[in-house]
């Protein structure tokens, strides 16, 4: 089995459980930052949950608006999506619902 890929919130390089028996699991070391990764605090990848760890999903995000709201699309159309854009539609979402 080979290493696992990096954290896909921080980039974090997972260490072997065991230096004896790498195959038991992986350990996310630390966070560099106090609060920069969502599951730094004692996550353990374990090996039946590895191919689904390793699997990385890439997408072009691209927004296009109709009637003044955002329309996204996974083929890159329009303007591209970022993650401050995104979590703002979010935060407008969550405060029309309240
Ligand atoms: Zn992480």
């Amino acid at each position: 089995m080979n290493a696992p890929a990096p954290c896909p919130f921080c980039g974090a390089e997972l260490v072997p459980q065991s230096a004896h028996t790498p195959s038991m699991g992986w350990l996310h070391p630390p966070a560099a930052e106090p609060g920069r990764c969502p599951i730094a605090a004692g996550f353990l990848l374990r090996p039946i949950m590895f191919e689904a760890w390793n699997r990385r999903v890439e997408i072009e995000l691209g927004f296009t608006t109709l009637d003044l709201a955002p329309v996204f699309n996974d083929k890159g159309e329009g303007r591209p999506v970022t993650a401050s854009f995104l979590n703002a539609c979010f935060d407008y979402v969550r405060k029309q619902t309240r």
